[in-house]
């Protein structure tokens, strides 16, 4: 089969969390078992375009409501990532450092999949599927349906799946002029609430709907920023599929972003080492257990609570484990961390912002990696961690429900609790401070959670099951 992904991120190019390392790798791995997957996603000015190569493939135009403008299509020459990657210019729009965070993000994404579909509509032949991820392409089957001038594409099966349905790109319905002209009596398939809802259009108009755990879907019907009452609507077309990891990118024996690797017969020497880099480096005391937080500093993930259980574990538990936290997200959680570390006792410190090599070292030399998520669709961070031999400390919900077992059940290797509060979070952090003077358990528990198996290959297989199914 042939599969279109069209995406805002793709890791390695540009990533701004899980949605960028499932798009850099599911693609990889539906090529790796005999299907033709190719990815499309904007030009933006990353360290990956200026450092690799490319060719010209399409040079179009169109428009964006009454502004015309002329957009061009690259491939990287040299398939590098293990898929065709190809990467459309807006001049204007697209040409960006980030990848969100602009004030024209609807227009910069709008105009996007417009290029996408005006590209396709060129092609001698059809994809057998173009599956769209997350708000930011979610308007594509909208417009291959019910577009006047790509009504010769309708029949090209569409799947979206949503990698966060909190953040829905809700646009003004004087907007609704940007997209092509459009069948006016299907004005229903882009409306939610007086505005135009991409995600919630996407999930009226992909012919299925996956989301990337099957907790989450169910969660959904209950708690999904507005669209409930659409997710009971649409269920007959949703299926809940967990994501994989990129086994070959995070890899503690070769990770190439680590200098230490280990396996998990080496894995005592090797966390070892890792853990006294990190603490040198943050002037920690390594002989304290190490709990990690990494992650985007907003409350889906918890990370408002995060400074007062911090002091709060202090206060009730005692000064008997260390605390790093890598992040960035809400400017008053920063300001709130940053200032804890005045009370530091070779115990605590943060890191505010992006770095791709020091979550890996985290993974690699912590002990433990605290996930309070209020909303978890998959969540990788808890999946990495277990396979760095790190416990993972979690909130059962989403993703995190169907992976992660409580270490005091049968089979178990974390912790987990039932609610993002403070009380449960410091209980939490409570049983791992017990947990870590018991050497001989951490040991079983890390052998074990070192051999769990997160690869894509299930989740491929159920893919293209679904693909199939809309043959
Ligand atoms: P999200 O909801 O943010 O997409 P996921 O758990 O699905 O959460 O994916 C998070 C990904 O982003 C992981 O690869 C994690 O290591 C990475 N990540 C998040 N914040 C940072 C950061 N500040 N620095 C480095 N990597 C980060």
């Amino acid at each position: 089969m042939e599969i279109i992904h069209v995406s805002a991120e793709c890791y390695p190019v540009a990533k701004a969390g899980g949605l960028g390392d499932v798009v850099g790798a599911l693609p990889k791995y539906q090529n790796e078992s005999g299907h033709i997957a190719k990815v499309v996603m904007p030009m933006y000015r990353t360290k990956f375009l200026l450092e690799n190569e490319w060719e010209v493939v399409h040079k179009g135009r169109t428009n964006l409501g009454d502004w015309w403008f002329d957009y061009t299509i690259i491939k990287e020459k040299t398939n590098k990532l293990g898929f065709d990657l190809y990467l459309v210019d807006i001049y204007g729009l697209l040409d960006r450092d980030k990848v969100y965070g602009y004030a024209d993000d609807s227009e910069r994404f709008t105009a996007f999949q417009i290029c996408v579909v005006d590209w396709i509509s060129v092609w001698g032949h059809q994809p057998d599927v173009v599956h769209v991820h997350d708000h930011h392409t979610a308007l594509i089957p909208f417009i291959l349906r019910y577009c006047y001038k790509y009504q010769h594409l309708a029949n090209i099966p569409t799947v979206l799946t949503i990698h966060n349905a909190q953040y829905q790109g809700w646009l003004g319905w004087d907007k609704s002029y940007y997209l092509p002209p459009w069948d006016p009596w299907k004005w229903g398939m882009l409306e939610w609430n007086n505005s135009i809802n991409p995600l919630a259009s996407g999930i009226k108009c992909a012919w299925k709907v996956t989301t990337v755990s099957w907790s989450y879907l169910d969660e959904l019907k209950h708690s999904a920023n507005g669209l409930e009452s659409l997710f009971e609507y649409e269920k007959g077309k949703c299926v809940g599929i967990l994501n994989g990891i990129d086994t070959g990118v995070w890899d503690p024996a070769k990770d190439k972003y680590i200098e230490n690797h280990f396996t998990s017969v080496t894995s005592d020497e090797g966390k070892k080492t890792n853990k006294q880099i990190l603490c040198d480096t943050f002037g920690l005391d390594p002989q304290k257990p190490l709990i990690v937080f990494i992650g985007r500093l907003v409350g889906e993930k918890g990370a408002d609570i995060l400074p007062t259980v911090i002091s709060d574990a202090y206060y009730y538990i005692g000064r008997k484990m260390c605390f790093l936290i890598l992040g960035s997200g809400f400017p008053e959680v920063e300001e709130q961390l940053e200032r804890l570390k005045q009370l530091s006792q070779n115990d605590y410190n943060v890191y505010i912002g992006y770095n791709e090599s020091l979550s890996h070292l985290m993974y690699a030399g912590a002990d433990y990696l605290l996930m309070p998520s209020r909303v978890e669709p998959c969540g990788l961070n808890q999946m990495y961690s277990m396979r760095y031999g790190t416990v993972p400390m979690v909130r059962r919900t989403g993703g995190l429900k169907d992976t992660v077992i409580d270490y005091g059940e049968d089979g178990g290797y974390g912790i987990v609790y039932n609610w993002a509060s403070v009380g449960d979070v410091t209980h939490g952090i409570w049983r791992a401070v017990e947990l870590y003077n018991d050497k001989k358990k951490v040991k079983s528990i890390r052998d074990k959670m070192m051999h769990l198996d997160f690869s894509w290959e299930t989740s491929v297989k159920q893919y293209i099951e679904v693909y199939r199914s809309l043959r």
